[in-house]
């Protein structure tokens, strides 16, 4: 494959795709473990995982063969029959999540439309008036209207108006705004347990557990979207075991099913029992191939000795970005996560930019969030090696940029 090659595909895609994304200028062909290679045969180390997405890595072989098995028997029937690979994806999710039950639909918003859905459905069973969705500032919960309008960033709101009803918003980790918020007409509070997007913002200190009690006092839902943080990324299957807290709406997708599209919400039985035949639907939703592959990554990622790896992998990376902040204090101002969702935040937005673009020239992914916000979700199956060697390239890369080039 020539460089041509990989310039005609860019040309075609730049012609012809809706222009919201910019994008880094390679091509990508196919994946090995935590490693994906561009046409021209150019491996790259992969500390993003497509957005914590490809949980095995890429190729592996138990996913791929289930995938290529399941397209051979049904890629897709209607949910007015029942399948065995969504029959086994309910009942292991539901086992993971106290023995709700779950929904499936094909990403993360609309797992997060569902969990509004319901947490609107169950609201009028008490009042007609008890419909707010209270969620935080610097959150994200998707792109479509409900889940846009949840998200709690004016820059994703801007020209889409007028945007639904019924959302109020407060400061992450603020538990007096809160309190000030909450009500008899909130339906559910709205958190990702820890804030991805908006640049791996940690809760404070006991935090989740006042925002459960002021839920409980008021009888509002309290819904956490693990999207990005569930599917063992923090090192436990979810991020909310860590916190002694337990929601009412779980919502998943990213990770889920290793790649797949797939979303889910995971209702407790009080908020199921609002929901009757014809309430809510979707046609792809838990189709078999998503759902085949939905049980491998389940299989996968819930065995002791795989959350025990990405507790040590993850904490072994916290450390050594820990040493570049101890190397560079002048450009390196925090790092912070959990498990194998981890931020460093730079001094400033340009740098870290600069720093993602020369990263990748050094044939490593790593992405930027919320600004200045090096953010690296990796593959779970990453080892200390592949660690060693986004460190050593974000070494050079900060002592190039910063040190020597003054940004
Ligand atoms: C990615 C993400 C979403 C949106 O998921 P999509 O599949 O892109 O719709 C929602 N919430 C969180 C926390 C996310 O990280």
């Amino acid at each position: 494959m020539s460089q041509i090659y990989a310039s005609e595909i860019m040309a075609k895609d730049d012609a012809g795709y809706l222009p919201v994304f910019s994008r880094y200028s390679i091509v990508l062909d196919h994946g090995e473990g935590a490693y994906v290679y561009d046409v021209n045969g150019r491996r790259y180390l992969d500390a993003l995982g497509g957005i914590a997405v490809n949980v095995l890595g890429h190729n592996d072989p138990a996913l791929v063969d289930a995938v290529a098995a399941q397209a051979g028997h049904l890629i897709h029937v209607s949910n007015l029959y029942y399948t065995a690979a969504q029959a086994e994806a309910a009942d292991q999710l539901s086992r993971l999540t106290n023995g709700g039950k779950v929904f499936f639909g094909n990403s993360g918003a609309e797992a997060n439309e569902g969990a509004i859905k319901a947490a609107r459905k169950y609201g009028h069973t008490i009042s007609a008036d008890k419909v707010q969705i209270v969620t935080a500032r610097g959150s994200f919960h998707g792109r479509t209207l409900a889940a846009l309008t949840a998200t709690g960033q004016e820059k994703f709101h801007k020209g889409f108006e007028p945007l639904p009803q019924g959302f109020d918003y407060v400061d992450f980790n603020d538990i007096h705004a809160l309190e000030r918020v909450v009500g008899e007409s909130t339906a559910a509070v709205m958190l990702e347990p820890i804030q991805g997007e908006g640049g791996v913002r940690m809760p404070a200190e006991g935090y989740l557990r006042r925002v459960r009690e002021l839920c409980d006092a008021y009888d509002a839902l309290l819904v956490f979207d693990e999207i990005q943080t569930g599917i063992g990324r923090t090192g436990t299957f979810y991020a909310y075991e860590q916190y002694g807290v337990t929601p009412d709406i779980v919502t998943l997708a990213k990770g889920l099913a290793g790649g797949v599209p797939i979303g889910a919400f995971v209702v407790t039985e009080k908020v199921a029992q609002v929901f009757h035949p014809g309430d809510h639907g979707s046609t792809f939703g838990g189709n078999p191939l998503a759902c085949a592959a939905a049980n491998v990554v389940l299989d996968t990622v819930t065995r002791e000795s795989f959350l025990a790896h990405v507790r040590e992998v993850g904490g072994y990376f916290k450390q050594e970005l820990a040493a570049l902040k101890e190397k560079y204090p002048k450009y390196v101002s925090d790092v912070r996560g959990a498990g194998l969702m981890l931020g460093m935040e730079m001094h400033s937005a340009a740098a870290a930019a600069e720093i993602v673009r020369a990263t990748l020239a050094h044939g490593v992914i790593v992405n930027c969030t919320a600004g200045s916000v090096l953010r690296f979700v990796p593959p779970l199956i990453f080892t200390n090696e592949n660690v060693d060697e986004v460190i050593r390239v974000l070494d050079a890369c900060i002592l190039d940029i910063c040190d020597t080039g003054g940004l």
